[in-house]
């Protein structure tokens, strides 16, 4: 399985739950702290991201990037 990792931005996070949802992995809750703008923000609680990208395509504040670890080249 192809491993991802995500970094969110939690200044811009606004607690919407939309990737929640979003993610199959179960990767996201919101933090009980809050942000600069007052609103509890996003982490990532579980290191079984696949880097689906789910997340990030649902957030309408562009607030998650998604990395994905690379594949070993084949030897030839
Ligand atoms: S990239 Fe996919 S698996 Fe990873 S946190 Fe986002 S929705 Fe979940
Ligand atoms: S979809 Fe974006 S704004 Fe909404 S909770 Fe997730 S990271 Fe925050």
């Amino acid at each position: 399985m192809i491993k991802g990792y995500i970094e969110i931005n939690k200044d811009i996070c606004k607690g919407c739950e939309l990737c929640i949802e979003a993610c199959p992995q179960g990767s996201l809750r919101l933090s009980t702290h809050i942000n600069t703008r007052g609103y509890r923000y996003v982490e990532l609680v579980e290191q079984n991201c696949t880097g689906c990208t789910n997340c990030a395509l649902v957030c309408p504040d562009v607030a998650i990037t998604v990395f994905r670890e690379q594949k070993p080249k084949k030897a030839v």
